[in-house]
């Protein structure tokens, strides 16, 4: 290192949403920010290969920072596209329920989105069809301030954004190493190394592993979960015209496979949710002998193994099976038929699994403090857990994490 190594206020390691929004954040108040991302490209994972779905916060629950941070987010992200001529669209969702067994936990998620002041409304057949004509089911909820976006051109906006204001954006730089020192923290990259007075990182499926590039043991382990998208044929996609959602499996942190029309207008339905051979395993064809083995060696992905090997080997069977993947959209939608369906791209969810086994649900923020304490200079921050709805809720991380780092609170973005 010599006394030109580049030096910052902070250094936010990760080009994903996540990671801009807190840049974003840091460069409003005036500080000197940088961005390094290991990709020649912003929001090339998560981010890019998502639903585009603005969460309402209906979900979540209670006091938690998904419930907070997402229904902020969904008015914030909204606005943020409005202020910026982003594609965006309100389109309200509908959740249903097609066995009744699961009443009794869409009772629940009507209760979780009273607590969270998301405006729900419980519909009988009749309703749901005034929304969807083509859904069959029982009963739904029917949210109105669920939207969609492209994440990929917000981000991208929001990059944009960092760099007027000042900030410095690097990016085919993949991080190595962090030290923290006394006042202050070397982030060692293969392209030379950044100063920051303080680091944030935001490394999504990598987020484990730089926090043990910085001597943090980070208490979890990120298991990547594939979730792969159908897209609709014209004929099948006239069946929808917002977004209709199952009732979830409260045993996973996943929403379930659920039909969305997109901004460009067509109509994918997924996400299933199948063990990833890789953590960047966007295919069965991608496997990285060793990170598989470190996952399914895991002591908390045995524990998982053990108690959800028939969901597993479902989600398996469906992603390999269009025959099993249209029975499951059927449930909704019996009028989709197999040839209706083609493979539509996937993405890999970052999920943050303790070695007892649990799913960590919330938002997981961890402070490495450096020699001047928490918060101080020399101290790392590391987001160890931003699976959905973290691209809704991005902007307000983004301030909840300046808050953390400078004790500094700025006001939402709205549009003007
Ligand atoms: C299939 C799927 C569907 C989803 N649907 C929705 C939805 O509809 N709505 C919603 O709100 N959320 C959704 N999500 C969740 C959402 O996409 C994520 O919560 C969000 O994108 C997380 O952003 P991030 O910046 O933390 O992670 P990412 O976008 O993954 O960014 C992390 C970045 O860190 C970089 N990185 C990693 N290691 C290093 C390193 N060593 N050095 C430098 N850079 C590094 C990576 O290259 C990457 O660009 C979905 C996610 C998936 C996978």
């Amino acid at each position: 290192m010599t006394s030109s190594t580049p030096s910052y206020d902070v250094v936010v390691v990760g080009g994903g949403i996540v990671g801009l929004a807190t840049a974003h954040a840091v460069a409003r108040t005036g500080r000197s920010v940088a961005v390094v991302e290991r990709e020649p490209r912003l929001a090339a994972h998560q981010t890019g290969n998502n639903s585009n779905v603005i969460h309402s916060g209906l979900y979540y629950a209670p006091g938690g920072y998904k419930a907070r941070l997402a229904v902020a987010g969904c008015a914030e992200t909204i606005a943020f596209c409005r202020e910026h001529d982003l594609p965006h669209e309100r389109t309200g969702k509908l959740v249903v329920a097609t066995d009744p067994e699961e009443l009794p936990r869409m009772a629940e998620l009507k209760r979780r989105g009273d607590a969270n002041g998301v405006e729900n409304h419980e519909l009988d057949q009749a309703g749901m069809r005034e929304h969807e004509p083509h859904v069959r089911g029982i009963a739904a909820l029917y949210v109105p301030s669920t939207g969609i976006t492209d994440y990929r051109a917000v981000a991208e906006k929001i990059g944009e954004l960092v760099a007027k204001e000042g900030g410095e954006i690097h990016l085919g730089r993949p991080v190595r190493q962090i030290l923290p020192r006394a006042s202050d923290v070397v982030v060692r990259t293969e392209a030379g190394d950044l100063l920051g007075k303080q680091v944030v990182v935001c490394a999504g499926l990598r987020c484990d592993e730089v926090a043990k590039a910085a001597g943090v043991d980070p208490g979890v382990r990120i298991v990547p979960f594939r979730g792969e998208y159908s897209g609709f044929s014209d004929r099948a996609a006239e069946l929808v015209k917002g977004l209709i959602y199952p009732v979830p499996d409260p045993a996973f942190p996943f929403l379930g496979v659920h039909a969305t029309r997109g901004v460009d207008g067509s109509v994918h339905a997924g996400p299933n949710a199948v063990l990833a051979l890789a953590r960047e395993g966007y295919s069965w064809g991608t496997v990285k002998p060793k990170e598989f083995l470190e996952t399914i060696t895991y002591p908390g992905m045995l524990k998982i193994a053990k108690k959800h090997w028939k969901y597993g080997f479902g989600e398996m069977h469906r992603s390999l099976s269009r025959s099993a993947m249209v029975k499951q959209i059927q449930r909704m939608l019996p009028d989709v038929r197999a040839e209706d369906l083609h493979r539509a791209g996937a993405g890999v969810r970052a999920q943050a699994v303790k070695a007892d086994g649990t799913l960590v649900d919330d938002f997981l923020f961890v402070e490495q403090a450096g020699s001047g304490g928490l918060g101080a200079p020399g101290s790392v921050l590391h987001v160890l857990n931003a699976p959905s709805p973290a691209a809704t809720a991005a902007l307000p991380i983004g301030r909840e994490i300046l808050e953390k780092l400078t004790g500094e609170k700025l006001a939402p973005l709205t549009a003007s």
